[in-house]
């Protein structure tokens, strides 16, 4: 089989390292790719979102399977643009179509789909600039802190908590009047506060019947306690240590379960990852919100622990027979630790030479923002590599990747030092 991973980062170097390891894959290309994928792969110069030149790279090189990792794409239809094309039509897409893949495209969506098939989620209303005022009589009624959401795709920022009422209503009207976040908030989604721990949940569907991933945690805050900016995150742990088998079971009745039939009684045909943002509240699951493909830095936890070949599932989604798989779990924990280039999620610079990556024989280091130049690695992005490791415990695994970032540099590298260390 040929297959295509779409995307540059370190999901996708997971991906295409995953998949290297089936027997099934013949050739593997990822587009645009990085310096990672570039030594199992052929990277091709292509923007995730050029479908044109994605058709043309597809017949080209006879590619079978296309495994999306950004969410740009699918909302933007990419799914659906193979479905109606002739010569694309036998491509087996991995990645849901543009109809479900609103669940991330639109905060509004996801929300009216969790009411309506009961999934337990945060009260919520939605506002547009034409009910302003109604905005500001809702927020008045909330507690502080006030939950204010872009309805569309805002790269990860569109999410405010602010503690003031006032500077809520001010920041309301921003979104609403001023677009602060462009077209993503013409409408806003207010909702209450959840008070809890986060963790993320996985699953795989083939439209039918889900198979669960392992869980894992990210941590988004540039600066250690969690404070300061947010990022893409800044490292993952997998398993989650407190997500007990009593409380993996509520996720599963309460949540995943209704996601699928959901999707189907809504006629919302879904071949993909569903990552389902999930906050402890006491003892309860409640969903934060739905992605429509697999998270970074997650992927980078999750793939490695997947003993199962990855081609097999991707093949049976594609022909609606996942439920025939059986997927087998590394017992062991992994974690990940992001390297990002100083400064970043602000200005950073770029086009560092990575050194020390041959020394590492503990860890598997999964590019992301870094790129080939003149035979050397190079910076190109904020997060630069993901370094993984695997451990009896989560904390030996933490250790390890500790360890293998002591041999590496690159001008201005910077990381978190207290991954896992809340836990
Ligand atoms: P991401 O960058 O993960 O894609 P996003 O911009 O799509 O995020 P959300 O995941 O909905 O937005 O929210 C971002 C973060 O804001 C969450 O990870 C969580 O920490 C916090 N958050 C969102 N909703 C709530 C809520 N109702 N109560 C408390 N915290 C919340």
């Amino acid at each position: 089989m040929n297959i295509l991973v779409l995307g540059s980062g370190g999901r996708e170097h997971t991906f295409a390292w995953k998949i290297a390891q089936s027997p099934l894959c013949k050739s593997l290309f990822v587009a645009p790719g990085n310096s990672g994928t570039s030594k199992i792969a052929v990277n091709l110069p292509i923007a995730v979102t050029d479908f044109q030149a994605i058709k043309n790279a597809v017949i080209k090189n006879k590619i079978d399977m296309v495994v999306v990792g950004p969410e740009d794409p699918l909302v933007q239809g990419i799914h659906d643009f193979f479905l109606n094309d002739d010569t694309l039509k036998h491509v087996t897409v991995i990645g849901p179509q543009k109809a479900a893949a609103e669940l991330e495209g639109s905060k509004e969506f996801a929300k009216k789909f969790m009411m309506r098939h009961n999934i337990p989620t945060a009260a919520y209303e939605s506002f547009t600039a034409a009910n302003l005022e109604e905005g500001y009589a809702f927020l008045e009624k909330l507690q502080a802190p006030y939950v204010l959401k872009a309805d569309g795709l805002a790269a990860g920022k569109g999410v405010l908590i602010l503690n003031d009422l006032e500077e809520a209503k001010t920041e309301l009207k921003h979104m609403l009047v001023d677009s602060k976040f462009g077209n993503a908030s013409t409408k806003v989604v207010i909702e209450e506060f959840l008070d809890g721990i986060e963790l993320s949940c996985f699953v795989l569907t083939d439209g039918k019947d889900y198979k669960i991933l392992p869980t894992a945690k990210d941590y988004k805050r540039i600066g250690e306690g969690d404070t300061g900016l947010n990022t893409g995150g800044m490292g993952a742990i997998s398993p989650v240590p407190f997500a007990t088998d009593d409380f993996l079971q509520k996720i599963e009745t309460r949540i995943v379960r209704p996601t699928i039939e959901g999707l189907k009684k809504d006629n919302l045909p879904y071949v993909g990852f569903v990552f389902i943002g999930l906050i402890k509240v006491g003892d309860d699951p409640k969903v934060i919100e739905y992605n429509v493909r697999m998270g970074d830095p997650e992927t980078e936890v999750v793939l490695p622990r997947l003993k199962t070949d990855i081609v097999e599932i991707f093949k049976a989604m594609g022909n609606e027979t996942l439920s025939e798989i059986n997927l087998d779990i590394d017992s062991r924990a992994a974690t990940t630790i992001m390297l990002v280039s100083g400064g970043y999620p602000e200005a950073y610079e770029k086009g560092k030479e990575i050194i020390g990556l041959e020394t590492i024989t503990d860890s598997i280091p999964f590019h992301a923002g870094a790129q080939l130049k003149d035979g050397k690695i190079v910076t190109s992005g904020g997060r630069v590599m993901a370094i993984t490791s695997f451990g009896d415990t989560y904390q030996q695994a933490i250790k390890k990747s500790y360890h293998s970032i002591d041999k590496l540099c690159f001008d201005k590298m910077y990381f978190r030092k207290d991954i896992g260390f809340d836990l």
